[in-house]
């Protein structure tokens, strides 16, 4: 049940939870999942080139636009717990405290799932580094031997990799479809905060429609419009063939 479900999201910049998971994260919060989205970076240096184009700018001034976007979109989804961590990206270096940083994270918040970034982006270092980071992170915090004062480790959650900007060229795969019908207004709304990528907005709106087709003709089910695809890190396990 997803009322029942601890989600915790690691987005490497201000907004690709909103383009790439923002109807899910949305409709896990209708049906009462409890979310967290952790913004590691308000991505300034690298996806705010709409805003540094309108010239006279600061690291810190597109910060505060940037800033102001994300908190706009995340109350657009219905988010209520949001961490901004105010990295500098491009590239986002993985130090020692950012590892404990995260692995302290997951074993905080216990999530039955992750989302975060796939192994591929073609296009985007720091996608890939949060991805690896991520991941290691979840291995090591499911491990009784790393001992971390006062939290406890994890249980195997379940971890997914949102779908990347370049999907073919990136060989991302999905291998889940998440019918994000009953969000896709809150998702529109999230994605119209953002005035530096303005011109991802169209574009995600076909992804979710294309994605949507698909999950119409896999399942049956006519009612489903929009939908947001994932990659699953591990194979499904249950007791009956789904
Ligand atoms: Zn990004």
């Amino acid at each position: 049940m997803i009322k029942d479900k601890k989600m915790l999201v690691f987005s490497a910049h201000a907004a690709d939870y909103v383009w790439r998971s923002g109807g899910t994260i949305a409709k896990y919060i209708e049906n009462g999942a409890d979310v967290t989205v952790i913004v590691m970076t308000f991505g300034v240096r690298g996806e705010s080139n709409g805003i540094w184009k309108k010239g006279n700018q600061t690291y810190e001034s597109v910060k505060e636009v940037r800033k102001k976007e994300t908190a706009a979109a995340a109350e657009a989804l219905g988010v209520k717990n949001i961490e901004y961590w105010d990295l500098v990206d491009y590239p986002i270096n993985i130090d020692q405290d950012l590892e404990d940083r995260v692995l302290h994270t997951i074993r905080k918040y216990q999530p039955d799932i992750i989302i975060t970034h796939d192994k591929n982006d073609i296009l985007n270092p720091d996608h890939n580094a949060i991805h690896e980071l991520v991941w290691r992170s979840s291995i090591l915090s499911n491990s009784d031997g790393v001992i971390t004062e006062g939290m406890p480790t994890t249980k195997q959650m379940k971890i997914f990799g949102f779908e990347p900007h370049q999907t073919e060229i990136s060989g991302f795969v999905p291998n889940q479809f998440i019918d994000i019908t009953s969000a896709y207004d809150k998702k529109v709304a999230a994605m119209n905060c953002f005035e530096g990528q303005h011109h991802l907005i169209e574009y995600y709106k076909q992804r979710a429609f294309l994605r949507g087709n698909h999950a119409r003709r896999l399942s049956g089910n006519k009612e489903y419009k929009y939908a947001e695809s994932f990659a699953s890190f591990y194979p499904v396990v249950s007791e009956e063939l789904v």
